[in-house]
């Protein structure tokens, strides 16, 4: 694809008023069918007229992703997603009133013609969601088109966390990116589809809305995943899920059980990999605030305090990226429980390893 010019906004630190004027063009150029990175509450998505198929094909271009993984489209009002379905049931209007705006992807039958076939990869539904940020809302509201936007990275890579993520993978494929800091939750929207008959909501994809946040609102939270599915072969209620996500360059390897047995374990693997002249890091848990992580390796990125699963999540993807900017060719991260924000961390790295784990007596 031939390379053209991308611009770039700098929303942070501006008021409401100055903000409308910056996101005027970002604005315009969606309503045009052109390509724009922004930021959300949980990672920077890169956004196109839902129901322009050409437009929707630039993504699938600039992203290099496969065109049979369905597209979430973002809107800033729960009509705007009323617009887009052929129905709303009582159990996902609840979820919507409760949790948006918010990182949860709710999926709706789709309404026929609402948006291009190609965002929902042919199937019958179409994932909704209403972001948290408020340049996400501000440039979808200014725009007046629902926005499909999957993460702006390219495919393959970690999802972005801050405009520079995007930049790296994205200048000169797309047309705007809009830059307001750091996303706050790291992570991807947890991805939901209500069963009609039990109104029990099955998590297809975890994310920032936990399932302890589902069960304390009062919703029945079906016990096993489409996740599970997909990993056992069957049908995947939920396309992307079947994808091997990102894989640092490096090899990774989950370490699991008690920390001390952890850090033993970890740093003789490090040291043994040193020995052959491989380059090491480890993504590592602080025991206390501020204390030093004990490891020897060509790189140890710190993941926040063990038990705060809110800011590991925060840091994760920027490190996977710091591990391959560094030619780290062997990474061991520190495993944590997967309780709350835990298990969708717990969930992207176990992906990004591919299988790896190793659990410590
Ligand atoms: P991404 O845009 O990369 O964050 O991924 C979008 C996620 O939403 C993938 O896991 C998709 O499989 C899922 N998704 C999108 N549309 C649908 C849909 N209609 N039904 C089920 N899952 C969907
Ligand atoms: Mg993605």
């Amino acid at each position: 694809m031939s390379a053209i010019r991308t611009y770039i906004w700098d929303v942070t630190n501006i008021d409401k008023q100055s903000l409308r004027e910056r996101l005027s063009e970002a604005s315009s150029m969606l309503r045009e069918g052109g390509l724009v990175a922004f930021p959300t509450e949980t990672v920077y998505g890169l956004g196109a007229d839902a129901r322009n198929t050409g437009a929707v094909e630039r993504i699938f271009a600039a992203k290099g992703r496969p065109s049979d993984n369905p597209l979430i489209v973002h809107v800033a009002s729960i009509e705007a997603a009323e617009a887009l379905a052929a129905s709303v049931g009582e159990t996902e209007r609840r979820l919507m009133e409760r949790f948006w705006p918010g990182p949860l992807t709710v999926v709706l039958p789709v309404r026929p013609g609402a948006v291009s076939p190609r965002v929902t990869a042919g199937l019958d539904s179409v994932a909704v969601r209403m972001p948290a940020h408020e340049v996400a809302l501000a440039l979808i509201a200014q725009a007046g088109v629902p926005v499909a936007a999957p993460s702006a990275n390219r495919s393959g890579r970690p999802s972005p966390t801050v405009a520079a993520h995007v930049r790296d993978d994205l200048e000169r494929r797309i047309d705007g990116i809009v830059d307001g800091g750091a996303a706050d939750v790291g992570l991807e929207s947890t991805v939901v589809l209500v069963d009609r008959d039990t109104g029990a909501v099955r998590v297809l994809r975890p994310g920032g809305v936990t399932a302890e946040a589902l069960r304390a609102a009062g919703f029945v939270v079906a016990a096993d995943g489409a996740t599970a599915a997909a990993d056992a072969g069957g049908a995947p209620r939920s396309p992307g899920v079947k994808y091997t996500h990102y894989a640092p360059k490096g090899r990774l390897c989950v370490v699991e059980g008690a920390a001390d047995a952890v850090r033993a374990h970890i740093q003789a693997r490090v040291d043994a990999d040193a020995a052959q002249g491989l380059r090491t890091a480890v993504l590592a848990f602080a025991q206390t605030p501020g204390a030093a992580l004990p490891y020897r390796a060509d790189y140890t990125a710190a993941l926040g305090v063990r038990g705060d699963a809110t800011a590991a999540a925060q840091k994760l993807y920027a490190a996977l990226r710091d591990c391959d900017a560094r030619g780290i060719a062997r990474i061991y991260a520190e495993a944590i429980d997967v309780s709350g924000l835990g298990l969708a961390f717990m969930n992207r790295l176990e992906k990004a390893a591919g299988g790896c784990k190793i659990i410590v007596p």
